[in-house]
């Protein structure tokens, strides 16, 4: 075991509060891409990165071809139905019901926190399953509207069902702003935290690179714990926000500093 999976163990256990910012890294061993890593979308395709920009300005302007594009053509990370979480997700599922982790907030849009029994959980960028209502910001699961028979009888774009407001996928579009709600509480829980562990993130999309910063610059004045562990350095171990980098897989890593967590709390009993 390295000494810095004890050091993250030590200081989880030590935390009052701890929570992880995650993003498409953690998914990889799922089989889901990332978009910058080496096998990543955009760094195999930076043309579908251009066309990604443009599907919000899509959506404004034309709400019901937005949604005929969607229905009709295959999305960038496939079906998200068939993936299953693997064990870095649920390694962070176990330190939350031991106790030790207060939040996951997830740049992913894939469900797999949710599916791998963390209950609280932040979609920064929304869930890939959910529609939301941009007038009153309702959310929606998207099974509860059969889209396919609104397209065939023309009456498309779907309407919230509470204000008849217009209806988009829960999915934060390149930009478009974060919903309120989530932006607001994300910011909340970053500058409580103690300890942030940062998992398979590279750090560059804003304003969820902001979390970390905010993370480490605490209020009260108190130090808290930047913990990254990532396949590779990214600007939060660059510019020293993090205090330190496990480098690796997250579904080896993680599941090793639970491991360690467990020797460490049942030596306290
Ligand atoms: P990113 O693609 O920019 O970066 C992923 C980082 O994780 C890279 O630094 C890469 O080296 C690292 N990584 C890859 N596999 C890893 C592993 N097994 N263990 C540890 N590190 C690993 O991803 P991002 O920072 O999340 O930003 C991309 C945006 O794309 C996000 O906004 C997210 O919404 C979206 N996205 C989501 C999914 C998903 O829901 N699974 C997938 C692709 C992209």
């Amino acid at each position: 075991m390295t000494d810095l999976i004890k050091q993250a163990a030590a200081d989880l256990v030590k935390s009052k509060y701890a929570i992880a910012l995650t993003g498409a890294g953690i998914s990889t061993e799922s089989g889901i891409p990332d978009f910058r890593g080496p096998s990543g979308i955009w760094t195999k395709d930076p043309e579908a990165e251009k066309r990604a920009y443009r599907v919000y300005a899509q959506f404004q302007k034309d709400p019901k071809r937005y949604w005929i594009d969607r229905l009709t053509m295959p999305s960038l990370l496939g079906n998200l139905d068939r993936y299953a979480p693997n064990p870095g997700h649920i390694a962070l599922a176990e330190l939350e019901k031991m106790g030790i982790l207060k939040w996951v907030i997830t740049q992913n849009i894939d469900g797999l926190h949710q599916k791998a029994g963390s209950s609280k959980v932040l979609d920064y960028h929304g869930n890939a399953f959910k529609l939301r209502c941009l007038a009153c910001g309702s959310r929606f699961e998207s099974g509860t509207f059969d889209l396919k028979k609104i397209m065939e009888e023309d009456r498309l774009p779907p309407l919230c069902s509470g204000c008849r407001g217009v209806l988009k996928s829960d999915v934060v579009h390149f930009h478009e702003p974060i919903p309120f709600d989530v932006a607001e509480q994300s910011l909340e829980e970053a500058s409580r935290c103690d300890v942030a562990l940062i998992c398979g993130t590279s750090a560059v999309v804003y304003p969820f690179a902001r979390l970390p910063q905010v993370a480490k610059q605490r209020p009260r004045g108190s130090e808290s714990v930047i913990i990254e562990v990532n396949a590779e350095p990214t600007p939060l171990t660059e510019r020293g926000i993090s205090d330190y980098l496990l480098k690796g897989k997250t579904g080896e890593t993680l599941p090793k500093i639970v491991d360690e967590v467990k020797r460490l709390m049942d030596t306290k009993k």
